[in-house]
């Protein structure tokens, strides 16, 4: 079928997530056909690097032959298998298995999702389940940050600070909280590191405080390094010492790692980088590498015999279908075994070079801060360096630097205040890094 009327029957059927409706009729899909390594290929046969590695899920890049064998394999041998009546498969408990050694500390009991969103759902259900069964059910109040993600499930759109993820859906959320984001770059508190942690700490306290005290705080979501918000990267210290807060006051610390974990910051979990364990972690995207859907929740041995003990021989009421879908696991456990063999290191080396890459590009008018870690990063554009002035969205909208970009060859994510984000497969060679940069410099150079 030719790509004209593909355009026209997406414009005619296909809702699209995240979109103005009325805007993405106007503009037509741009359709993807192929891809491989970091590269994909639209309809028309443009090649471009995916700097975004698709929704920062493409870990592991496209097209690598062990992923789609595990998959095909597990479909012909059992193509499904449900958790529920005591039933299971061979894939998902090797993959939990794996995944609960390698998770941080006591995270020894991994629930298996769709993606991050239930995941992050799922925690929510679990955290409410944990503190009845310790004859607490006042802990119903729960915190997270503003610039926020976490999902757009109709509870977790409620932690996720991003205004159009509220307006217009008219779901209250009044027993979902915020507290400033830590965003260095734009601190009232100022830049430096201890500032910015005592003020997050301040914040986080006077929140409990305003809530009627910890006896009514149930937990706090943070993500290790903000992505939707912007690739908004904490201060070294931060995540302990929030993590430490949350322990002092009894209130359970959830690490939203949908977009940190398996290598996107570095290591297979980005709290490692911290030495912290949170009660609970939700992941997804690297964990399937985006081949296929799946997330997890991954629970401290401590929250999981609070519930088991509670609920005693009655049912946990919490579950999916799709919870722990063989064919996901065969590729999550593919895909581990490329971090393994092999990418994490690579993602760590390319990671250290997208950063000086992109430091470099501090030179220019337009770069107000360069943030990140790993292959996990931002450029911040401002019409006045001193003063912080934001790019303005009327005269430069995200759109046209997503498109700016898509010319030169090179998917990036275009956020509406003028900051770019980066996330490349971390198989990406070191030319396909220096490409990314010096793309982003004619894309810099004809937003002037
Ligand atoms: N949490 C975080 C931190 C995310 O970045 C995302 C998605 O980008 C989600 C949750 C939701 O995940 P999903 O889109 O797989 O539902």
């Amino acid at each position: 079928m030719l790509a004209n009327s593909l355009v026209e029957l997406d414009r005619a059927h296909l809702i699209h997530p995240v979109a103005s409706w009325r805007g993405h009729e106007a503009a037509g899909v741009r359709l993807l056909a192929s891809g491989k390594g970091a590269r994909v290929r639209d309809a028309q046969g443009h090649e471009l690097i995916d700097g975004f590695a698709g929704l920062w899920c493409v870990n592991a890049g496209y097209g690598q032959d062990s992923v789609v064998e595990a998959a095909t394999q597990q479909m012909r041998e059992l193509a499904y298998a449900t958790g529920y009546f005591g039933l299971g498969s061979e894939p998902a408990v090797r993959l939990a298995a794996r995944l609960a050694e390698a998770a941080p500390g006591d995270l020894d009991h991994v629930y298996f999702t769709l993606g991050g969103s239930d995941a992050v759902d799922s925690t929510v259900r679990f955290i409410r389940y944990y503190w009845n069964a310790r004859g607490m059910p006042g802990k119903d109040q729960f915190i997270s940050l503003e610039q926020g993600y976490h999902g757009s499930s109709t509870v977790g759109a409620g932690l996720t600070a991003i205004p159009s993820f509220h307006a217009g859906f008219g779901v209250p959320y009044d027993w979902q909280h915020k507290i400033p984001s830590h965003y260095s770059y734009r601190n009232p508190a100022g830049s430096d590191d201890a500032a910015i942690i005592e003020a997050s700490r301040a914040q986080l306290l006077a929140k409990v405080a305003e809530l009627g005290g910890p006896e009514r705080v149930a937990a706090f979501y943070a993500e290790p390094i903000q992505g939707s918000g912007g690739v908004l990267v904490p201060p070294k210290g931060w995540m302990r010492a929030m993590r430490d807060l949350c322990a002092e006051l009894d209130i359970l610390f959830v690490a939203d790692e949908v977009i940190t974990a398996f290598g996107r910051t570095g290591p297979l979990f980005a709290c490692e980088e911290e030495g912290i364990v949170p009660d609970l972690i939700t992941a997804a995207k690297g964990l399937t590498s985006g081949y296929v859907p799946m997330g997890a929740v991954f629970m401290s041995d401590r929250v999981y015999q609070v519930i088991a003990d509670g609920a005693g021989a009655a049912a946990v009421g919490h579950g999916y279908t799709y919870s722990a879908h063989p064919v996901s696991a065969a590729v999550g456990l593919a895909v581990l075994d490329l971090y393994e063999g092999g990418l994490l290191e690579n993602g760590r080396r390319m990671g250290a070079r997208l950063m000086e890459g992109l430091r470099g590009l501090g030179d220019h008018p337009l770069v107000g801060d360069v943030r990140g870690r790993g292959m996990l990063a931002a450029i911040e554009l401002v019409t006045d360096k001193a003063a912080k002035t934001p790019l303005p969205a009327a005269s430069q909208p995200a759109t046209r630097i997503f498109d700016r970009a898509w010319d030169q060859g090179l998917v990036i994510r275009a956020f509406g205040w003028g900051v770019i984000g980066y996330a490349p497969p971390l198989c990406c060679t070191e030319e396909e890094i220096d490409l990314i940069v010096a793309r982003t410099r004619k894309v810099l150079d004809l937003t002037l």
